[in-house]
């Protein structure tokens, strides 16, 4: 059973949190910009410059058609980690003047807690609101920590480890009580749920391609044409002024193609497959629970985005299971960017659990390529392989009773 693979020999793809396949029409759209049409958007003295700006200016229609913004207000940059450096670092050192306090939240994403952390160094305050045990931050927990230098909020809009999806219109309420900026990081709730901007109340947003089925190292930051008057933005690149001179360098061309297409093609099927999705989730978490004791759901069940399921599978080391499972499934602990590392997920910690389950955690991400009887597939493979570590495992039951009591 374990050994039959859906596609070809290959495990079942199971993290779409990390990344996704690039869809067929997004190659299609892309191929003619990385062979015939290999002008640069910035030339504009001849027709090979003209037809790569053309094809610039329809993606950006496209982004931000997804997202019910202005063409003009879509900045592509090499991705979400640089769109994320570009809203922090870029709004903090244009305000300086008015302040330098900054909030966001315990659960974001490495690149805004890094990003804080650089600015912390530069003299910036950062306050990081807590969550609670399901990963929601309160917004009122946002009003009390502002201050006269606070200058902006960041709060991510759906959580790639547990799927928790905040409240972002509340949190931009409060943000725009006080004429705050607001950002959010809404890489993975863009093209999976709705996504809208001026519903969101959000200022500046991050998107990257490749995770909605578009390709690797490019994305885009949004940023509001008025806040009432113009957002200033400090670029972290200097060069030849592309991008209004927010982000200078050439700008990839088949990258923005592929990621204009990529909006296109969530955009028209968002919807049914977020539902289609939320189906096999429950399928996959009614199959864990039925067949497994001691099935912990991480995150809460709702508001929560429909292709994410976070268990801990208590007794059983995280390692161990997705070492036994790698011939099945494509799964992971959480991010990509912690693992590697033994330490426990700083998310998971967050939200309360202890050592022992936020080291028996998996994280499972569904996508479009994902069929019921793979999922069927994968809760039979995991409840082979949990029986057996559990069997093996000093941290079985009984032993893990002896741990908490001490002896
Ligand atoms: C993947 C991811 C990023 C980083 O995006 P890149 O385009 O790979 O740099 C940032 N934030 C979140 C929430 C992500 O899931």
């Amino acid at each position: 059973m374990t050994t039959r693979l859906a596609d070809g020999h290959r495990p079942i793809y199971l993290d779409h949190h990390a990344t996704t396949p690039l869809d067929g029409a997004v190659l299609d759209a892309m191929m003619p910009y990385l062979t015939d049409k290999f002008g640069n958007a910035s030339s504009r003295t001849h027709a090979y410059g003209w037809e790569a700006e053309e094809a610039v200016h329809q993606a950006r229609e496209q982004v931000a058609a997804l997202i019910n913004a202005r063409p003009e207000e879509i900045v592509f940059t090499s991705g979400a980690t640089e769109s994320d450096n570009l809203a922090l670092k870029g709004v903090a050192r244009a305000y300086r003047d008015r302040g330098n306090h900054i909030i966001t939240t315990t659960t974001e994403h490495r690149a805004i807690l890094d990003a804080c952390q650089a600015l912390e160094a530069e003299g910036f305050d950062i306050t990081y609101v807590p969550v609670d045990s399901g990963g929601l931050v309160d917004p009122e927990d946002v009003r009390r920590a502002i201050t006269p230098r606070t200058i902006l909020i960041s709060v991510m809009y759906v959580n790639a480890e547990i799927g928790t999806i905040a409240p972002l219109a509340d949190v931009g309420a409060v943000a725009k009580e006080h004429g705050l900026l607001f950002h959010s990081d809404a890489v993975q709730g863009v093209g999976k749920i709705a996504c809208n901007v001026d519903d969101l109340r959000v200022d500046l947003m991050s998107i990257s391609a490749h995770k909605i089925y578009g390709p690797k190292g490019i994305g885009a930051l949004y940023v509001r044409k008025t806040h009432p008057e113009r957002i200033r933005l400090h670029p972290m690149i200097d060069g030849g002024g592309q991008e209004r001179g927010l982000r200078s360098g050439t700008a990839n061309v088949p990258g923005i193609v592929g990621f204009g297409k990529a909006c296109e093609v969530c955009q028209a099927q968002w919807e049914p497959e977020s539902i289609r999705l939320r189906g096999l989730r429950q399928r996959l978490h009614d199959g864990l629970t039925a067949r497994i004791d001691d099935v912990v759901l991480n995150g809460h069940p709702e508001p929560r985005l429909p292709g994410n399921l976070n268990v801990s599978f208590a007794y059983v080391q995280g390692e161990s299971l997705l070492l036994s499972m790698q011939h099945v499934a494509a799964l992971s602990a959480g991010s990509a960017c912690s693992s590697g590392s033994n330490e426990p997920s700083y998310v998971l910690r967050a939200i309360g659990l202890d050592d022992m389950l936020a080291n028996t955690s998996i994280r499972f991400g569904l996508g479009r390529s994902t069929t019921a009887e793979e999922i069927d597939i994968v809760i039979d493979a995991l409840v082979e392989k949990v029986a057996r570590l559990r069997a093996l495992s000093p941290m079985s039951k009984g032993a893990a009773i002896r741990i908490r009591a001490g002896c």
